[in-house]
């Protein structure tokens, strides 16, 4: 019986690389993102590893929409085993100049979505007694950076959110674990690092060696394919046991 993953935000960056891991495992897979290329995506991982794939450009600031959402995939393949929500999007600024509408942004797409989805698709986790769920949350999500007021708010509070699912879900087989990264070089990161390479006068080289990744003990961003393995563990039959707890890949951040 194939098992089915919905992995929100799957058509860029770290989520792609989840996606493709575990179509490569065997997966059907429900593809989503805002990229205009996300079904070309699909596809192509779909016929690449003959699994079957879906993709939706469900926007996660509307609420409805991540509802509507997980019915596609419920839908589409008549099951959904394995959610893992990793969208986000990240805003850069002092506290007094933050702006509110980044804040709710943030807000909306990295914590609450994370509770709308996994809301809408407990019910048919529970009918069938498993249920993975996985959160992308991040070294941010235990430890503070200025400046990133929003995002550190965010992905704290996924981590609590996963604890209390952790609970939750005991008893019916479902699982849900947060998955915390150091830096990571994604689009996400690859913004970053431009926008710091002006603002600091130095080079891109430099921004990640002594800016990106100071807080870092290993001086190296964290490969994509080491958090798909991550998630291909926390999903399996077998982890049932593992529940409500934060698995951090940060190179040593916060070792120190
Ligand atoms: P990315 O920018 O490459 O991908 C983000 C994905 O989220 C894209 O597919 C995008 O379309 C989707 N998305 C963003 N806003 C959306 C919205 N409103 N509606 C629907 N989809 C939306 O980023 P990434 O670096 O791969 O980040 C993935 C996750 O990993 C994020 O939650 C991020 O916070 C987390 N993370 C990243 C790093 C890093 O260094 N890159 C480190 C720790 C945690």
């Amino acid at each position: 019986m194939n098992r089915v993953a919905l992995i929100t935000g799957s058509t860029s960056g770290i989520g792609k690389s989840i996606a493709i891991a575990f179509a490569q495992a065997g997966y059907d897979i429900m593809f989503h993102g805002l990229e205009a290329n996300g079904q070309q995506i699909a596809d192509e991982i779909g016929e690449k590893y003959k699994v079957k794939t879906g993709f939706s450009n469900a926007n996660l600031m509307d609420q409805q929409a991540i509802g509507d959402l997980i019915d596609f995939a419920e839908k589409t393949f008549g099951k959904i085993d394995v959610l893992i929500n990793n969208a986000g999007i990240q805003y850069v600024s002092k506290v007094e100049e933050f702006p509110l509408e980044k804040w709710n942004n943030i807000i909306a797409v990295n914590l609450n979505s994370v509770f709308v989805a996994s809301r809408a698709a407990w019910p048919g986790m529970k009918k069938n007694g498993f249920g993975r769920i996985i959160n992308v949350s991040s070294v941010h999500g235990i430890r503070a950076s200025e400046y990133k007021s929003a995002y550190v708010s965010a992905k704290h509070g996924v981590i609590g959110l996963t604890k209390v699912l952790g609970l939750e879900g005991a008893g019916d087989n479902i699982t849900c674990n947060a998955i915390c990264p150091g830096y990571v070089k994604t689009p996400l990161v690859e913004g970053q690092i431009k926008d710091q390479a002006k603002a600091h006068g130095l080079s891109e080289e430099e921004v990640v060696k002594k800016v990106m990744l100071k807080k870092q003990a290993v001086k190296e961003f964290i490969p994509e394919k080491k958090i798909a393995e991550l998630a291909l563990f926390l999903a399996a039959e077998d982890a049932s046991a593992i529940t409500g707890s934060a698995y951090v890949l940060d190179g040593g951040w916060s070792a120190q």
